[in-house]
């Protein structure tokens, strides 16, 4: 069974095709700078290996997902013979408010229901949006499959995802704590427990999603409780450029002290915070390169980058009990023995223990890096967000 995993931004659209029957990936791709002059599409088949690089302007989403449904059938580079093949599309959403719990197939009336969620997401959702009118068009006959950021976070509890203001403002603009990224704590808290041979359904643990955007979840059996982005993607942990949570009375002093407008505001708190903020750079290889020469900014923003998620470890420990594991995923959390190591400093009290040599060790498979005195285990586990939207496309087109 062939799946078609789409992710539409707002200027950008990747894919990969996956054969479902193994898991596999037949062909991957990425459509850039989409109305701009110098748009570039990269297609890779895996088979064969054909690889494309095309420099050429792409005037809208449209014309790139046609490029792609085009080259996808190439008698030569494609990697289908005919559209037909292509079952679904799952396509990650990144809001789907309270009304998606699960991945849903598409129809009008689910498309009325995304548009009007926009507002929640309106950098994303409504690209997520476009993607699926245009690919409902370019594949007529696959099922069209919506997969939420949101959704795996919908198991949490009131007490944890309400905000402490009056309550109109959750029961008539659904202001709630939302949490994003849940494809990715989905798959790597199943991963886990799968490689520690627990039953996922009483598998507690607490998942540090690291890349440029960071954030953390409880997972109490195999279920989010708590999460640490809030009602939108800025909130909890520091990141690339956002700023993580901060005392709201702060956004009322930019306001009324520095009569900042709400879109310099914006701007602020998620372009020009975090890594970037205080480094001037948000790629953390550069600021662990300046780390090890021991520059004072760089030193200050790794102190307060694992700060934060070690405080994120204490509270949710808390909130969970019992803890089987800890568990580090995505660009940082794969590749940073120095940010895992830094983290987990000083938490044997919370039965974490690391294990400093299988901890350095590079990898790119799941591995256990606690030492054996550890209580709890600590893993690396690759995160796959395109391999949970096939897999969760493929349940609910079978089901
Ligand atoms: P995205 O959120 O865009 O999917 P990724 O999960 O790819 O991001 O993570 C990007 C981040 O991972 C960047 O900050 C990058 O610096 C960081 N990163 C990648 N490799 C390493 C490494 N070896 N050491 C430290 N950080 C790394």
């Amino acid at each position: 069974m062939k799946i078609l995993v789409l992710n539409a931004g707002s200027s950008s659209v990747k894919f990969q095709l996956f054969d479902m029957t193994h898991s596999s990936v037949l062909a991957a791709g990425l459509v850039e700078k989409i109305g701009e002059n110098d748009s570039v599409f990269t297609y890779k088949r895996f088979d064969g290996d054909v690889n494309l690089e095309k420099k050429d302007p792409i005037q809208d989403h449209e014309s790139g997902l046609t490029f792609v449904a085009e080259t996808l059938l190439h008698p030569e580079i494609g990697a289908v013979e005919s559209a037909e093949e292509i079952m679904a599309v799952g396509h990650r959403v990144v809001h789907g408010g309270e009304n998606f719990s699960k991945p849903t197939i598409i129809t009008a009336e689910i498309l009325n229901q995304l548009e009007k969620l926009s507002f929640l997401a309106p950098l994303h959702n409504p690209a997520n949006i476009l993607g699926i009118e245009i690919a409902t068009r370019v594949f007529p006959e696959a099922k069209q499959v919506a997969v939420f950021d949101t959704a795996f976070h919908q198991t949490i509890p009131d007490f944890a995802y309400r905000f402490s203001i009056p309550k109109k403002f959750y029961e008539e603009h659904g202001l709630r704590v939302y949490g994003f990224h849940g494809t990715s704590h989905s798959y790597v808290s199943r991963e886990a427990a799968s490689f520690l041979e627990k039953d996922l359904s009483r598998f507690n643990a607490i998942t540090i999603h690291l890349g440029n955007g960071c954030s953390m979840a409880a997972i109490q059996n195999g279920k989010s409780v708590d999460v640490s982005m809030g009602l939108t993607p800025v909130g909890g942990l520091m990141m690339g450029t956002r700023s993580g949570d901060i005392d709201p009375g702060l956004l009322i002093f930019l306001g009324e002290h520095l009569q900042m407008s709400m879109q310099e505001i914006d701007q602020l708190l998620n372009k020009e915070s975090g890594l970037k903020g205080l480094t001037g750079d948000n790629d953390l290889r550069n600021i662990l390169a300046k780390y090890e020469k021991k520059d004072t900014e760089a030193v200050l923003a790794v102190s307060m980058y694992t700060y934060r998620i070690k405080k994120f470890i204490g509270a949710y420990t808390a909130a969970l009990g019992r803890l089987d594991a800890v568990i580090f995923t995505a660009g940082v959390g794969e590749n940073s023995g120095l940010i895992r190591s830094l983290v987990c400093q000083n938490l044997e009290i919370l039965g974490i223990d690391l294990d400093q040599e299988k901890n350095r060790l590079a990898s790119k498979s799941t591995r256990l890096i606690s030492s054996t005195s550890s209580q709890v285990g600590v893993l690396v586990v690759p995160t796959n967000e395109e391999l949970e939207i096939a897999s969760q496309t493929k349940r609910v087109i079978e089901s």
